[in-house]
């Protein structure tokens, strides 16, 4: 049984001390496949030599959009040389943040079109952020033929069926685990098995406090999804494995 984190942030600093052990353990709990998110050089770096060590592991590069302080347009030069240079996979995460960030507003819209665009132009797939976002987020992914990943998804059912028709996939995360949590399984539920991933977010968002988040840790969130859809881990894992290869094998919609 493989699993597959789709977003971790694995080229992280919170790793720099870490990363080998944590590492083994993501490959003894099976989990061969994942996407190494850097919004960072330190990350872009770290990544890439990491992605040597699986072919399950596929890099995301993007500018974050609660990272728009500086909203200069050479940013944006500079991101589509990287993406180039270090033959990415994917964009991301890149999107909306109208939650932690509401005062970037004006340059999150503007890096997002950006972004869309060099994903439309390089055919590669996208892992989009949205936070207090989503009519927003929606009406610009619709403008373009691209497909993806809505990363940590918390909306509702109804958005979720939205993204799904214009040929996303929907990733939830630790957010199932939590003991109140009832509108993520409410999600799980009611969507099409074939356009669900799973991911950690690691080193954030731990279910457990005081815990650093890791890959190896997307077992669990597993475990609970195949509870929530009354299925075996088994056959989840081989479902998630061809959603996986539909996200990285026909990026651009025909
Ligand atoms: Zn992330």
């Amino acid at each position: 049984m493989i699993l597959a984190d789709a977003h971790c942030h694995l080229g992280s600093r919170q790793f720099d001390n870490n990363r080998e052990e944590v590492l083994s353990r993501m490959l003894e709990n099976g989990v061969e496949k994942a996407i190494l998110i850097c919004c960072s050089e330190h990350d872009r770096l770290a990544s890439i030599s990491l992605r040597d060590r699986s072919p399950g592991f596929k890099l995301a590069l993007g500018i974050h959009p609660q990272d728009l302080e500086d909203d200069d347009p050479q940013r944006l030069t500079d991101i589509r040389k990287a993406l180039t240079d270090s033959h990415a996979d994917m964009i991301g995460e890149i999107g909306l943040d109208y939650y932690s960030h509401p005062h970037t507003k004006e340059a999150q819209l503007r890096f997002f079109e950006a972004q869309m665009e060099m994903a439309a132009e390089l055919g590669l797939p996208v892992d989009i952020h949205s936070r207090k976002a989503s009519l927003d987020t929606l009406n610009m992914l619709k403008r373009f033929p691209v497909k993806g990943i809505i990363h940590s998804y918390s909306g509702s059912a109804e958005m979720a069926q939205l993204y799904i028709k214009l040929g996303y996939c929907i990733a939830f995360g630790a957010s199932v685990l939590f003991p109140n949590s009832r509108k993520p399984a409410e999600v799980i539920k009611s969507m099409p098995l074939y356009r669900l991933l799973i991911e950690t977010d690691a080193p954030y968002q731990s279910p457990v406090k005081g815990h650093i988040h890791e890959p190896a840790d997307v077992k669990a969130i597993y475990e609970k999804i195949s509870e929530i859809r009354g299925i075996s881990i088994e056959e989840l894992a081989a479902q998630i494995e061809l959603n996986w290869e539909t996200v990285f094998r026909t990026a651009v919609l025909s």
